[in-house]
């Protein structure tokens, strides 16, 4: 059967509960609409591997990547950020943030990255860049918050990659979730700290207080069961 990603994320329980299943309870799962009918079946990482591995279940088409890096969800579990982890390759003549808006761009127009409230892009270790996402949105909008990645995950990062390959971006992702883990449950006023004022002047901090940090799967199994 033929199933298509709707690229949303929500809290839900499985529907499938396969042995590996890791929302049996709810949890973050993705929505995948089934063939015929456009049934929507939320569905957990593991299952939806289990199910496309068993060959219950093929997905065509592009929008294959809906996995998110980190999502972030409010104290009322609504998703308010996505975090994508990407590599800026630093080419000549293109400024940091035209790059940035190109990727986040592609994600939102080819990646099926759901349009959440704020989209971080990381750059790690260099750069963050934040947008606040606008009902009518643009993709050519550039970030609203350029932030210095050092300044905010210093105390996290024990290593400079030279290259940059998955076991790079799966150790990103933690630093990025512990980061994002410690701010949800923190407590501090940023306007102690000029460098961190951007997150109380975007509206960020007061979104996700209270709320929960997940890292989703790095895998791309998927991706390389289909191709
Ligand atoms: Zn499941």
């Amino acid at each position: 059967m033929n199933v298509e990603p709707s690229g949303v994320i929500l809290v839900d329980v499985c529907h499938v509960q396969t042995e590996n299943c890791v929302a049996k309870k709810t949890a973050p799962v993705t929505a995948v609409w089934t063939a015929p009918g456009r049934t929507q079946v939320n569905v957990c990482r593991p299952c939806l591997e289990e199910k496309i591995r068993a060959g219950e279940w093929k997905i065509e088409g592009a929008r294959i990547k809906q996995r998110v890096d980190v999502a972030v969800y409010s104290k009322e579990k609504q998703l308010q950020l996505v975090v994508e982890v990407k590599k800026n390759p630093n080419e000549m003549n293109v400024e940091p943030q035209n790059w940035a808006t190109k990727i986040r761009k592609n994600l939102f127009t080819h990646a099926g990255i759901p349009n959440t409230p704020y989209f971080l892009l990381a750059d790690v270790p260099d750069f963050l860049y934040l947008w606040e996402n606008r009902e009518h949105e643009n993709y050519e909008t550039p970030p609203d918050y350029v932030i210095k990645a050092k300044e905010v995950l210093e105390k996290y990062k024990n290593h400079k990659p030279s290259t940059f390959g998955m076991a790079q971006h799966y150790s990103f992702e933690l630093i990025i979730t512990s980061w994002l883990n410690e701010l949800v449950h923190s407590k501090i006023s940023h306007q102690e700290s000029p460098s961190l004022k951007w997150l109380s002047d975007s509206g960020l901090y007061e979104a996700i207080k209270n709320g929960s940090v997940v890292m989703e799967s790095p895998t791309l199994q998927v991706k390389r069961q289909v191709e």
